[in-house]
């Protein structure tokens, strides 16, 4: 013992040394960004003949005028549209549910995938995502035993690429959570779980929103009403109280009209999937300021039919939200596997349901970057291209006002001031470190 307590001293006195005698980083590299059309979807414009300084991680200054130091890198981005990278606002990095062992059945999945593989395939997925234009994803849990913290610490931390995460950590529900789970599975909690964080009782929620604080989440996602016993506006002002001390948010998925009646009783900041969303209710939506994520999801994806009759509710539910002025949010559930595409491709297909809802192209370039940013909480340092904004932006060579398919080519992507693709090609090598290069953190 005597040994374990001197090892201890040793290593957080040690620690502090370590933390005080880190070396100061080399100079700031200067970028030079000639951008022939400069996208700002917030003002819905197309600024011609832009250059954007990026200093380190940072930008600078943008303007039509920017002197360009001496000695800074010049990127000729000047036949490109340039623009914020894209967001999705909810996506499961790491599941991904197959036609083969499981058929498509994700129960299996979650048997069948260690949550250490399952890590891996997170960090695929979000490379495969940031190559196709995604600087941020809010990953709204099934993660297994916080995959996602993982992956997000391994980003934040400088170990490989990807985007930004805004993790939930495990979901928090009633008993069972989204499952159906056996006497068995419950009594032992050794098969299917830790998929949902069981919380039936105000103390109960409140351990359970502190045990994803403490392992690493980002945002708080609840199953609102996923089990006839779901949460109260009460309960759901409770999840809020106790998120709101760490400064998080609270997503709910909600599948009935009275979880979302209660879910907007409570001002929750977000609800995920459009489906039991009706007039009403999002018009109550829209005066509260509550956040549609819908996830709607298209038609022809090889493996994942969608009946006419489903779809076409799909449509009509986004077309209702943009006629009622609800602010929504590009959002996909992305959790499976479509021979063929990356998770990012996969992803860009579910422009389809907002093109076919009649919401125009400016109004769909905003869900899929500023009003990202918003929902993610994290609009006031990444997303507009000014100074001041994390250097996190893509180029492509068509023009999303025109043709929001341009989306699906994009050429150019810059996360964190480094390049991670250039003229098509993904170049990763700067973003691969062998230790934590941005620094330590507990969470
Ligand atoms: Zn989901």
């Amino acid at each position: 013992m005597k040994t374990g307590f001197g090892f201890l001293a040793a290593a957080l006195i040690g620690g502090a040394a370590i933390h005080a005698q880190q070396p100061t980083p080399p100079a700031a590299t200067v970028t030079a960004i000639r951008a022939g059309r400069l996208l700002d979807p917030e003002a819905g414009r197309i600024l011609t003949n832009q250059i954007i300084l990026v200093t380190g991680n940072r930008i600078t200054d943008v303007g039509p005028n920017v002197q360009v130091p001496a000695g800074a890198q010049v990127i000729d981005l000047s036949r490109m549209t340039v623009m914020p990278g894209l967001v999705d606002s909810h996506n499961h990095l790491a599941l991904t549910y197959k036609p083969d062992p499981e058929n498509n059945v994700y129960y299996y999945t979650y048997v069948a995938d260690s949550t250490a593989l399952r890590a891996i395939e997170a960090a695929s997925n979000g490379i495969q995502m940031l190559a196709a234009g995604f600087t941020v994803v809010r990953d709204l849990g099934n993660n297994g035993n916080y995959a996602d913290s993982a992956l997000r610490q391994a980003i934040d931390q400088g170990w490989l690429p990807g985007p930004t995460l805004i993790n939930s950590g495990i979901i928090i529900g009633g008993m069972g959570g989204q499952f159906f789970p056996t006497p068995e599975m419950v009594k032992s909690h050794n098969i299917v779980y830790p998929e949902y964080l069981d919380a039936d009782t105000p103390d109960e929620i409140v351990k359970a929103v502190r045990q994803n604080i403490l392992f690493g989440a980002k945002v708080i996602k609840i199953c609102v009403d996923c089990k006839p016993y779901g949460y109260t506006a009460d309960e759901i002002r409770l999840f809020i109280k106790e998120a709101a001390k760490a400064g998080m948010k609270v997503a709910g998925h909600v599948q009935t009209p009275q979880g979302a009646k209660n879910a907007i009783d409570a001002g929750i900041w977000s609800i995920e999937h459009g489906t039991a969303l009706n007039d009403d209710l999002h018009k109550q939506m829209a005066a509260k300021g509550i956040w549609r994520a819908g996830t709607e999801t298209p038609m022809g994806l090889d493996g994942h039919p969608v009946s006419q009759q489903a779809y076409d509710r799909t449509v009509a539910g986004l077309k209702n939200a943009y006629a009622n002025h609800v602010q929504s949010v590009f959002s996909t559930d992305a959790d499976y596997f479509v021979r063929g595409k990356t998770r990012g491709e996969l992803v860009l297909e579910f422009l389809r349901p907002w093109k076919d809802a009649g919401i125009p192209n400016v109004d769909i370039v905003r869900a899929i970057t500023i009003n990202g940013y918003k929902v993610a909480d994290i609009d006031t340092t990444r997303g507009p291209i000014k100074a001041g904004n994390f250097a996190d932006l893509i180029a492509l060579p068509g023009n999303p006002l025109d043709d929001v398919d341009a989306l699906k080519n994009v050429a150019f992507v810059m996360k964190d001031g480094l390049v991670f693709k250039k003229d098509g090609v993904v170049t990763p090598m700067a973003f691969f470190h062998a230790g934590p290069v941005n620094g330590w953190r507990i969470r």
